[in-house]
């Protein structure tokens, strides 16, 4: 019998609605032809947007189907003339890993031969490592707690032994599968600034005990500003990174541009018990209801999504399906005649995204 699984889709703002119609549209495909498993995709309300409208960003009702749901999928939120009254905009999708405790942001780097990327890369090397950045705490758990006077203004970052050690254990089980999966040597980089901050000194201390439950995993250290150096010039080097949470979302956004920008830059936000799925990038307000935005994070971001959810059920057939919807997203991607303008092409979001189910079919 198939395995039944709900998708709480949060549509949000700006792009939002224009890239997450096709993947929904592509994820109810898969699961229509699939005897294993199937698909329901319940809409819930956040965002820039629906503030306005209703004073509310993340209503309890939409956290509540949020919290139901097997998996959830997030285009992107927020618009930034919006904001609350202390400057600060409206961003539910951050209130959302708290809530969730999707400690674990998995953000895919990958470049495949033909896709664009502003990297001279030599012959034949390929690119394709992960950034793991933690999603709760780190300097984002100040959001909302600055202390500001006139004089001065005070973030303070928080790193916890138990969220670290939870994060860390994730890495190194990554690095585990993806070296049994031929992926990757094996290997896990601490991005940490051990060489200034105590809190960095505790992260990278937390780092090295859990590498000693990993002796088949090589353990390596590097300083965020190095790091971000080799991000440029040798990315190849890497294969599972683990950082914290505004280190990462830096070094995300860097890996984004490596890969020829946002619209090709997945991932997953992931904890014990729930997991959200969404694009790198935001709600592009610049191209919004234009019909021209990238599809592809997000198509890749499904592709995550049936992985994981495969993994947790056991259902084998839906690591195949992320697998081929991975492929014809590539294989559009490296034949570049189907590709919206932000990586070099001139087709509008439907027109991509019905490359993407063509390329499908035939990789099917
Ligand atoms: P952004 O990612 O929305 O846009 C940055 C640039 O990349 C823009 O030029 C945009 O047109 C382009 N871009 C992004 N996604 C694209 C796509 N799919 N196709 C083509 N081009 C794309 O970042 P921003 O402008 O700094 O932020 C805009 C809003 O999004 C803000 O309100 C911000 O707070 C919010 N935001 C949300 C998230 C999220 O929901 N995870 C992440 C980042 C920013």
């Amino acid at each position: 019998m198939a395995k039944a699984f709900e998708i709480a889709v949060f549509e949000g703002d700006g792009i939002g609605p224009e890239i997450t119609a096709p993947v929904v549209e592509m994820l109810a495909m898969l699961a229509g032809r699939s005897a294993e498993y199937s698909l329901s995709f319940v809409r819930a309300e956040a965002g820039a947007g629906h503030y306005a409208k209703t004073g509310e960003a993340l209503p309890a009702e939409s956290l509540d189907i949020a919290r139901r749901a097997d998996a959830i999928l997030l285009s992107a939120m927020g618009i930034p003339s919006i904001r609350y009254d202390d400057g600060t905009e409206i961003a539910p999708q951050i209130d959302l890993r708290t809530e969730l405790d999707l400690y674990a942001g998995v953000r895919p780097v990958r470049i495949v031969p033909g896709q664009p990327t502003p990297l001279n890369l030599p012959d034949g090397q390929g690119v394709d490592f992960v950034l793991v950045r933690e999603s709760t705490e780190g300097l984002f758990h100040s959001k909302g707690r600055g202390e500001i006077t006139r004089d001065e203004a005070r973030e303070t970052l928080l790193i916890t032994r138990e969220t670290s050690e939870k994060l860390f254990r994730f890495a190194f089980d990554l690095a585990k599968q993806r070296k049994n999966a031929g992926l990757g040597p094996g290997k896990v980089t601490c991005i940490d600034k051990a060489n200034v901050f105590r809190a960095f000194a505790f992260f990278r201390g937390v780092f090295d005990e859990q590498a000693s439950n990993f002796p088949d995993i090589v353990a390596d250290h590097a300083y965020v500003d190095a790091a971000a150096l080799w991000m440029v010039q040798k990315p190849w080097i890497f294969d599972v990174m683990v950082t914290e949470n505004m280190f990462g979302d830096i070094l995300s956004d860097l890996g984004a541009g490596l890969m020829g920008g946002l619209g090709m830059a997945p991932s997953a936000d992931i904890g014990d018990s729930h997991a959200v799925f969404q694009p790198c990038h935001g709600s592009a307000p610049d191209i919004a209801g234009q019909g021209i935005a990238n599809p592809f994070a997000m198509f890749l971001s499904g592709a995550m999504m049936l992985e994981w959810l495969g993994e947790r059920h056991q259902v084998a057939s839906m690591a195949g399906d992320a697998q081929m919807l991975r492929d014809a997203v590539f294989d559009v991607v490296s034949r570049a005649q189907w590709t919206t303008r932000d990586i070099g092409g001139d087709a509008t979001t439907q027109e991509a995204s019905s490359a993407v189910m063509d390329a499908f079919a035939v990789v099917s």
